[in-house]
């Protein structure tokens, strides 16, 4: 049976180290806010803008809150992101994404100024994460490693399947972990024999984005197993892209959804924002 890797209790430990962190800062006279914009009230949108803002008041951040109504221009919107790349005490600029469709969100992400770009989306953070330069790192790829390092998982010559190839979770993923020595595979739609190649992974990270997708057959027996996925299933349930009860029966080491790496990805946005304000 699997070891449960819980997120919930190593996010804490994270923002309770960045609390400090930030305080020793303040001290210092080092202070910032974070600029949260959301375009919309998609529920689910308001729910992450909800909890980001907490993250911050609890690490002793302050956060600027900026709720625009759907029908916002793509102009007006770059004209925001302009006037607070220009403004000294804003360290942190985070567009809550998805915008509405008459917006363009590459766009969006290209106005914020690389160095307050604390989601690390950016095509200047993507270039330095690749070539390993300093920069924000995206929150949920570099969480989870996190995860990893904090729960005693050896990542180092272990083969890492990712199953997903987007911008903000599986590329980012496969770069992170190949920094961290990992022998890495990328599967996505048009992979062939999907089960049979993540059967050979000592760490298989799901982003896939189908719930509950992944059952035992994906599964090498003592597997670490990451599942990124998050949904809603028929009963109102949060649930992942991995069948969890098998899962876990095959696996070393799993993460919960809830409670696996949806608290990281916050708690590394937060270290974006302490790191931003230590630089700035
Ligand atoms: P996405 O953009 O939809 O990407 C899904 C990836 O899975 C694509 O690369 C796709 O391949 C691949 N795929 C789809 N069907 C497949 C199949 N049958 N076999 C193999 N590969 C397949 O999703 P995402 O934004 O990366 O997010 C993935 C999941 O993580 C979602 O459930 C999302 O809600 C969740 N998420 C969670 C967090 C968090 O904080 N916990 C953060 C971000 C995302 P192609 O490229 O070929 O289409």
């Amino acid at each position: 049976m699997a070891e449960i890797i819980d997120g919930k209790r190593i996010s804490q430990q994270i923002k309770d180290e960045l609390k400090e962190k930030a305080a020793a800062l303040k001290a210092k006279g080092k202070t910032g806010a974070l600029a949260v914009i959301q375009v919309g009230a998609d529920p689910a949108s308001c729910v992450y803008v909800r909890n980001k803002k907490n993250a911050c008041a609890y690490i002793g951040i302050e956060s600027l809150a900026y709720e625009l109504p759907e029908e916002t221009t793509e102009e007006k919107l770059l004209e925001l992101i302009a006037e607070l790349n220009g403004r000294q005490e804003v360290k942190g600029i985070l567009v809550q994404l998805p915008l509405p469709q008459h917006i363009c969100e590459d766009k969006i992400i290209q106005a914020i100024s690389p160095d307050k770009d604390v989601d690390g989306f950016h095509p200047q953070s993507v270039g330095a994460m690749t070539i390993g330069a300093p920069g924000f790192l995206p929150c949920t790829p570099a969480g989870i490693i996190q995860l990893l390092k904090r729960s005693g998982v050896e990542i180092a010559g272990k083969h890492c399947v990712i199953i997903g190839r987007s911008n903000i979770v599986g590329k980012p993923m496969a770069l992170l972990m190949l920094r961290e020595n990992a022998t890495v595979t990328v599967a996505h739609s048009k992979t062939r024999n999907l089960a049979k190649l993540c059967r050979q992974a000592d760490i298989l990270i799901v982003a896939i984005g189908k719930p509950q997708f992944i059952g035992a057959e994906y599964i090498k027996e003592g597997a670490v197993v990451i599942d990124v996925g998050i949904h809603r299933n028929e009963n109102n349930k949060l649930c992942g892209d991995v069948k969890f009860e098998e899962a876990k029966q095959a696996a070393s080491a799993i993460t919960p959804v809830p409670g696996g790496v949806g608290p990281m990805t916050i708690a590394m946005l937060m270290s974006n924002c302490v790191q931003s304000i230590e630089e700035g």
